[in-house]
């Protein structure tokens, strides 16, 4: 099986039930994604700055720290001039890409995004939205304002776990606005959450082909991580191993994406990142938030790097990835189809 999808990058559903159980493949399956990074992405690690901007958030997810009804959280909004300085850092450490990360809020409204849209371009950024839900009118006013890619996440195509999950969302909506942006021509990336309560192997192998058929072109998988602020603190949390072998997967179906190394990974596992990049993962995302922003922003306990510096992130973490024996990227790292 991981030979055929190594050839022919397509797998059944059962077939991908049948490799996420395990059953001893789990080495033959890394060293196939591995393989197949190698040959479609080449060896290059793109690195994208990540600036967490805001945590005001209007939803109520119940795996998130960051949800409206935890009263623990200490609430920032950084003002257009605060995040276009991050962004000019980052672009002085390095950076071609920066991803803009908030809650859900409409704390910046669409006037406020265009403008601040406008001062990263002017930097000469490659620009990921992780905004969230939004109207295809807004999509479209960030999109003729210069945002190149957007990141947002299924979390789970199980249509009622995903509600149970988030209340008051509705998982069609979340569909139509992965449509609107791929029709609006952004690079689209999305993903999943791994161990959460109740999902099954089976949901993960839709997951999966889900990504295939909206041909996403970058996946973001990431291990359930309890917050003990949350409903959900007391489960269990996700499987690092399965998070990988989901990773994996990903890169054997869609070989020529971008597959980020989660930090959520490094959580669960000191090495979690540089595991990924051996197992299909092409990007790393260190965090260019500085202030108090950067430790304000949690999803999740643990956070790695939260009192560090950008610069010293960036630093670190390229050692890291020249330690493996791989280049760091110098363009802007889109997906570029084979
Ligand atoms: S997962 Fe996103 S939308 Fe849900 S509460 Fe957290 S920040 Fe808000």
């Amino acid at each position: 099986m991981v030979e055929k999808a190594r050839l022919s990058h397509r797998l059944t559903h059962g077939e991908l039930v049948t490799l996420l159980a395990g059953g001893g493949a789990d080495g033959a399956l890394f060293a196939a994604a591995d393989r197949v990074r190698r040959e479609q992405v080449g060896e290059e690690v793109h690195l994208r700055g990540l600036i967490e901007f805001s945590n005001l958030c209007r939803q109520d997810c119940l795996y998130c720290g960051l949800r409206r009804s935890n009263p623990g959280v200490r609430r920032f909004q950084l003002a257009i001039g605060e995040i276009l300085e991050m962004a000019r850092e980052a672009a002085e450490s390095g950076y071609r890409t920066v991803v803009l990360q908030s809650g859900e809020s409409a704390a910046y409204p669409t006037g406020a995004m265009v403008e601040l849209l406008h001062g990263l371009k002017a930097l000469g950024l490659t620009v990921a939205l992780s905004v969230g839900e939004k109207t295809r009118r807004e999509y479209e006013a960030y999109r003729r304002a210069g945002a190149d890619r957007y990141l947002l996440r299924i979390e789970t195509t199980d249509a009622r776990l995903y509600e149970r999950m988030s209340p008051g969302m509705s998982w069609a909506n979340r569909v139509r606005c992965l449509m609107d942006l791929r029709r609006l021509g952004y690079e689209v990336g999305t993903g999943c959450l791994v161990g959460l309560p109740g999902q099954s192997l089976a949901s993960l192998a839709d997951d999966l082909l889900f990504f295939q058929a909206l041909d996403a072109d970058m996946v973001g998988i990431g291990p359930f991580i309890p917050n003990p602020e949350t409903p959900l603190g007391a489960a269990a949390p996700g499987s690092l191993a399965l998070s990988m072998k989901m990773m994996a997967l990903a890169r054997l179906l869609l070989p020529d994406i971008n597959i980020p190394a989660t930090t959520a990974m490094e959580v669960l596992h000191p090495q979690g990142r540089l595991l990924a990049l051996m197992r299909g993962a092409n990007v790393a995302m260190p965090n260019a938030t500085s202030g108090p922003a950067r430790s304000l922003y949690a999803l999740y306990p643990g956070k790695v790097c939260a009192q560090e510096t950008p610069r010293h992130c960036r630093s670190c973490f390229g050692e890291k990835i020249q330690s493996l024996g791989r280049p760091i990227g110098t363009g802007n790292g889109a997906r570029i189809r084979s």
